[in-house]
């Protein structure tokens, strides 16, 4: 997985290829799946949602810019796999998701790994997480319409965030830099991402 999808396609940050090594990707996904759970593509992980490609995750880790000492809040927790790669890399993750099922299952994951600095709760992650702020780096890992305020808020400075925003269907990786007050933001890759559900993401009704 490392050598033919990430490395080939530009993910060079020593850290980021070493943890996609050490997370063992098919304990995220169901036995059935296991088999192609190193794949070049994402995978069904239920209640409709989705863990993203190995290469876009290595893309939005390697974007955050990880030294080793960072708290870092993701939104969507998912399968828990993207937390988990994080968890390899920086001192703190915090993970919110929306859907119950899957924060625990993904709790239940962790723990068989023993990876400890995980902290996971249930909520609209487009609130962000106001008690453990500032964050030094925030990757959402679903699909809104802009970048949520509060995220913004909770951002450090220096920090960085990264977020697939656009429409429901099609969206680009927009990396958000935070320094000196200021905010810089470029586009890196486009993306099909599932939804991003809040208060400062698509409202449930399709509205
Ligand atoms: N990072 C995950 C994949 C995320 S799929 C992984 O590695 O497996 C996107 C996730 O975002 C879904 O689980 C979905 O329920 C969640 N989500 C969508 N809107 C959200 C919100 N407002 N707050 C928290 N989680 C949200």
């Amino acid at each position: 997985m490392v050598n033919e999808q990430l490395v080939p396609r530009g993910i060079t940050d020593p850290k980021v290829l070493t943890a996609m090594n050490l997370v063992p990707r098919h304990l995220f996904v169901e036995n059935a799946l296991w088999g192609q759970a190193y794949g070049d593509h994402p995978l069904p992980i239920g209640e409709g949602q989705t863990i993203s490609q190995p290469y876009i995750v290595a893309l939005m880790t390697q974007a955050l810019q990880l030294k080793g000492h960072e708290h870092v809040l993701e939104i969507g927790t998912g399968s828990g796999y993207q937390a988990a790669v994080l968890s390899r890399i920086c001192e703190k993750v915090f993970t919110v998701e929306r859907v119950d099922s899957l924060i625990v299952k993904a709790r239940k994951t962790f723990d068989k790994l023993h990876y400890i600095n995980i902290l996971g709760k249930l909520d609209d992650g487009t609130l962000g997480w106001p008690e453990n702020a500032p964050y030094d780096a925030i990757i959402v890992t679903a699909g809104g319409p802009r970048v949520p305020e509060p995220l913004l808020k909770q951002l450090a400075d220096p920090g960085i965030l990264v977020i697939p925003v656009g429409s429901r269907s099609f969206q680009e990786l927009e990396v958000v830099s935070k320094k000196d007050g200021a905010l810089k933001s470029k586009i890196i890759e486009s993306v099909r991402f599932v939804d991003l559900i809040g208060t400062h993401g698509w409202q449930n009704d399709f509205s």
